[in-house]
């Protein structure tokens, strides 16, 4: 390989204008000496009257091969703080007085090559100290077939420069300002500090600039380093673009920075540990304490005969799937239960999900797409939400459970095929869809119309059926949803319908098709408690008894309370004291949720109390004195 030096040169008025080089392959020398050309006659600086380009043959023997010095970065927002910057360095190379190195820096202005300084003298060691002494021969590696690049690239050739100043006898560090009066970075560099990038060094527009280069050693030393920085060819590789070095914003900010939002706001969540099963009384942090929180609103899960369900369908069935229905996951349990909740639903079919959250997830964006409106209460589970985004479809929000702002929004919005889809029990103020003008209006504008039954079934309708029964029957919804979690105190998820929609969810919907379908235990145990549901009605009436008693010692205690579900709203208002408030019953052993923005809208927060069909009457009336008094004091 024949490697040529190319050096151009250009003046005017005998005063330098501009000067760059370049170590090339022979056949580039035409194109290279063409472009170096180009650039000393197109200087910021303005005319030319001299140009000259030499070219010379380098022997391969002779060329040093060095890395790229390590990049680094210091964000400096004016002149003085690239100063400290610089100061800072020289302080690193145990510089007795960097002040006095940083004015041999300023004086250094107009000159061609740098000031060759020892660094603890501070004597200047150049021979010519107009001249300078100049770092030369050298050139980065280059591609072959690299397009040309007619503008300086600044930080490419001062890395050069400054690997090559970095690796010479006797050099312990080098400070440069560019004197481009358009380039206000400057630079730092030494072998053990690498290259290190000061943003702003100097005014923009400003001619001053300068190098200096430090010296360390006797004076014997001084002729060696020159020659090697005006005449040994070096070639320097490894080379990254400057935005590859540019120091990133640490990608994790942003969660603590949002975490830092919420908590200000009283809006950040924490986990509490529940160290017994679920019941009426839970054992946590060590002690017993009133369970006013929990979604098991029939004490199935600590129920004997339900847990041995699962007990045994994990003995004899194993305890997971194997994958989803449609591939190895479909055992004769979820037939069972599917079969028995559509049973119990008076449906068609049913279809099991393993969760409430992918049944509506699941079935609302694979029953709509972007073609579709859907009108959904602005009160309704996060679940049909996200079901709704999901789809793509347009979302139309309508009033809390009032059926003639829903009427009115109907007539008013065009569509072609739609959804209405709402809670059935409102999970956190409990309050009652009213089904039969929900269906009419879905019926008289051909929509589909869905409900959520997650905390209806169990609860409302004379035998616990849902929200059907609640309305004697009177009206139907298309897609019905429920939960196996909250009443059932399993897990899991349905849809129950007629089997044309059972085979469409089948075959459209995402969490059906693509998640693991409930392991055995879980499919066993729901069936049980859904048989004990059917076989003992006692339980649904003795829950509708405590809500009756607990809302009557809340309204005795001061706080009129009504609920005809499992749920009893106490209103807060301010997030901040509805936490308070919850933290204090909780030292007064009661558990209860403050629910906060996002799950109610800002300021409205309130402590939800949830009832079971297993409390004591002592212990309501305990909870509701308590929750009086708390509410009084805070
Ligand atoms: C809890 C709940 C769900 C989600 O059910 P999971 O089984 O907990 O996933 C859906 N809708 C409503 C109204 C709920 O309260």
């Amino acid at each position: 390989m024949k490697l040529y030096s190319l050096k151009m040169r250009a003046s005017a008025a005998s005063k330098h204008v501009s000067g760059s080089e370049r170590i090339v392959e022979a056949a580039e020398v035409p194109r290279s000496t063409a472009d170096l050309a180009e650039r000393g006659m197109s200087h910021p600086r303005g005319p030319v009257d001299f140009l000259n380009v030499k070219i010379e043959r380098l022997q391969e023997a002779d060329i040093l091969h060095l890395d790229a010095l390590p990049v680094s970065t210091v964000k400096t927002k004016d002149s003085r703080e690239g100063r400290e910057a610089m100061g800072a360095f020289l302080r690193g190379l145990e510089i007795a007085s960097p002040d006095k190195v940083l004015r041999v820096l300023d004086a250094a202005r107009g000159m061609r090559g740098a000031v060759l300084l020892d660094a603890d003298t501070l004597e200047r060691l150049e021979p010519d100290h107009t001249r300078g002494v100049r770092a030369t021969c050298m050139d980065r590696e280059r591609e072959t077939e690299e397009p040309p690049c007619k503008s300086k690239n600044h930080y490419a050739e001062a890395l050069v420069l400054a690997t090559k100043v970095a690796h010479a006898p006797h050099i312990i560090g080098e400070l440069c300002i560019s004197d481009d009066p358009d380039y206000v970075t400057g630079y730092v560099s030494s072998a053990a500090a690498g290259y290190r990038r000061i943003t702003c060094v100097k005014e923009m527009g400003s001619e001053d600039g300068g190098r200096v280069f430090l010296y360390r050693g006797d004076r014997a030393g001084v002729r060696e380093t020159i020659d090697y920085l005006e005449r040994q060819p070096v070639i320097v590789s490894g080379l990254k673009p400057l935005n590859a070095e540019a120091p990133r914003p640490d990608k994790w900010k942003f969660l603590s920075e949002s975490l830092d939002g919420l908590r200000s706001q009283g809006l950040y969540r924490t986990l509490r540990r529940m160290d017994s099963a679920q019941s009426a009384e839970v054992l946590c942090d060590g002690r017993k304490r009133i369970m006013l929180a929990s979604n098991h609103y029939l004490d199935f899960s600590s129920d004997e005969r339900v847990r041995k369900a699962a007990a045994f369908a994990a003995e004899a069935f194993g305890t997971g799937s194997g994958g989803s229905r449609l591939t190895t996951g479909n055992g004769a349990w979820h037939e069972r239960l599917e079969k028995a909740l559509a049973e119990f639903k008076a449906c068609e079919s049913a279809l099991l999900f393993s969760t409430g959250y992918e049944a509506n997830l699941g079935t609302i964006a694979a029953l709509m797409d972007k073609d579709c409106v859907i009108f959904s209460d602005e009160l309704n589970h996060a679940s049909i939400i996200d079901g709704c985004r999901l789809s793509r479809a347009r979302i139309v929000v309508y009033r809390h459970n009032d059926m003639e702002a829903l009427a009115k929004t109907l007539r008013r919005t065009p569509f072609e095929r739609g959804l209405i889809v709402s809670d059935a029990v409102f999970s956190m103020d409990g309050d009652i869809l009213d089904l039969p003008t929900f269906v009419q209006l879905s019926e008289k504008h051909g929509l589909l119309s869905m409900v959520d039954e997650a905390h209806s079934t169990g609860v409302i309708g004379k035998n616990g059926y849902g929200i059907v029964e609640h309305f004697n029957g009177q009206a139907r919804p298309d897609v019905l949803m429920g939960t196996l979690s909250k009443s059932l105190g399993v897990e899991g998820g349905f849809i129950c319908g007629r089997e044309l929609l059972i085979d469409y969810l089948r075959n459209k919907a995402r969490p059906f098709i693509f998640s693991t379908s409930m392991t055995p235990a879980t499919a066993a145990s729901s069936m049980k408690a859904l048989e004990l549901l059917r076989t003992e009605p006692e339980r649904v009436l003795a829950l509708r008894d405590n809500v009756r008693f607990f809302c009557e010692r809340l309204t005795d205690a001061g706080l009129p309370a009504h609920s005809e579900t499992a749920i009893v709203p106490i209103a807060v208002g301010d997030e901040k004291r509805a936490l308070r408030v919850a933290e204090e019953l909780w030292k007064r052993g009661i558990v209860l949720s403050a629910i906060r923005y996002p799950t109610v809208r800002r300021g409205e927060a309130r402590l939800r109390a949830a009832l079971m069909s297993s409390h004591t009457k002592e212990q309501l009336a305990y909870a509701a004195k308590t929750i009086a008094a708390v509410l009084k004091a805070l």
